[in-house]
């Protein structure tokens, strides 16, 4: 890569004729055939589109330089086609943590599919290792998790996959990079065969599209890939990949300053929180040196993410909290130029039931913080005018 990522991420190339500074939107699902024996260069959008063909070949330059990117309508989409690359008698490792519609997702697979999915710890290579075998095909890795902070040592668990018998099996190590996004973490050098992510989330960054890219260096996958798209019908349309081609282009300078935001307001948790009247103020954030796995965080990535959690060990507080923020909406998701605040078991991972989540251990009164642009110092006095509102500071 000839300029830094930063400069990479604004410069979308595209081969426009009459030399548009922005990539054409092509909002066609039809191109015409130059004659009946002459074939243009796309004949049908769900086969290919040229506003989808220039946001692909951004985000691949941008995803590592990538052999090959693929954008598809959510991220969940992009889970879905990596997932049909599972054939008969293939097994799956995946995180006790994950996304909770990826979590959804696997739980199809193995309650009407039939494949076998192992959920491990995959902050402990030597859980992976247990359940490696000559039958896995797909290591489904998550780092950090949301709202828990698991951390996986990706290049570690990599290496074991590819010394493991699963090796014999073509195992693909699928890393879902969403929370670190190109600039934080690279999943290719830390050994990823599959890289993808939400684009729903820091890629877009405005809450207005839903779309999921993929990204493979193997010319192999990229085929096999592009057959599934093709034949599943969940490549994305025209307008979001023009949407999504015009919000990547922001994403340095938003993420930059999320992941600023994000420190100082753990700063300040870091601070208030034991002064807090709850059982047990746990503060969850990759910045912060607490955090189980701040070490091997530093070592893989280049950033902290704009997602903070906490705990407060009390399900009734946490509740009222997530109610008394006035800037920090309640809402699903992250990765928004706004900061939002929701309380996880409700809401994004709900999907995941009750009892499952208890044998996780996933915590019930955890609240999720997800950092935007706003001013610091705004979002600090908001979350500490809820905690006097909540009643568990006096100050
Ligand atoms: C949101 C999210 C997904 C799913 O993406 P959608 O675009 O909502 O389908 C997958 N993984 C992670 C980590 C996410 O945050």
């Amino acid at each position: 890569m000839a300029y830094s990522l930063e400069t990479e991420i604004v410069a979308v190339e595209h081969d426009d004729q009459k030399h548009a500074s922005v990539a054409p939107l092509y909002q066609s699902a039809t191109f015409y055939q130059p004659g009946l024996n002459q074939m243009g260069d796309y004949d049908y959008t769900r086969s290919g589109n040229p506003t989808r063909s220039t946001l692909e070949r951004h985000v691949a330059k941008i995803m590592g330089n990538a052999h090959a990117a693929f954008a598809v309508t959510s991220g969940m989409g992009a889970l879905d086609v990596i997932c049909r690359l599972i054939r008969l008698g293939d097994e799956v490792i995946a995180g006790d943590d994950l996304y909770g519609g990826s979590s959804r997702l696997l739980t199809y697979l193995r309650t009407q599919q039939g494949v076998t999915v192992h959920h491990v710890d995959t902050s402990k290579v030597s859980e992976v290792q247990k359940a490696l075998n000559k039958h896995t095909r797909i290591v489904l890795l998550e780092s950090p998790t949301n709202p828990a902070f698991k951390i996986c040592d990706i290049p570690a668990v990599s290496a074991a996959v590819k010394q493991s018998e699963a090796s014999q099996n073509d195992v693909l190590v699928v890393v879902d990079n969403t929370m670190m996004t190109p600039l934080a973490a690279n999943p290719f050098e830390l050994g990823a065969d599959i890289w993808y992510e939400s684009a729903t989330k820091y890629l877009c960054g405005h809450h207005d599209v839903m779309a999921g890219v993929i990204a493979v260096q193997n010319e192999q996958l990229a085929q096999d890939i592009k057959f599934v798209i093709n034949a599943n019908g969940c490549g994305l349309a025209p307008f979001g990949c023009w949407l999504l081609l015009r919000g990547i282009k922001t994403l340095g300078v938003r993420f930059e300053k999320q992941q600023q935001n994000a420190v100082e307001v753990a700063k300040y948790l870091e601070l208030v929180g034991p002064e807090l009247q709850v059982p047990q103020f746990e503060l969850k954030f990759p910045g912060f040196s607490g955090l189980p796995g701040y070490e091997v965080h530093k070592r893989t990535t280049s950033g902290v993410g704009a997602v903070i959690s906490f705990r407060t060990h009390d399900i009734a507080i946490s509740e009222r909290l997530v109610d008394a923020t006035k800037l920090f909406k309640i809402s699903v998701s992250f990765g928004s130029v706004n900061s939002l605040i929701s309380l996880p078991c409700k809401m994004s991972h709900a999907s995941i039931d009750a009892q499952t989540r208890a044998e996780r251990g996933f915590p019930e009164d955890i609240v999720r913080l997800c950092i935007g642009i706003e001013n610091a110092q705004d979002l600090i006095d908001d979350l500490e005018s809820a905690f006097r509102k909540t009643g568990i500071l006096s100050r």
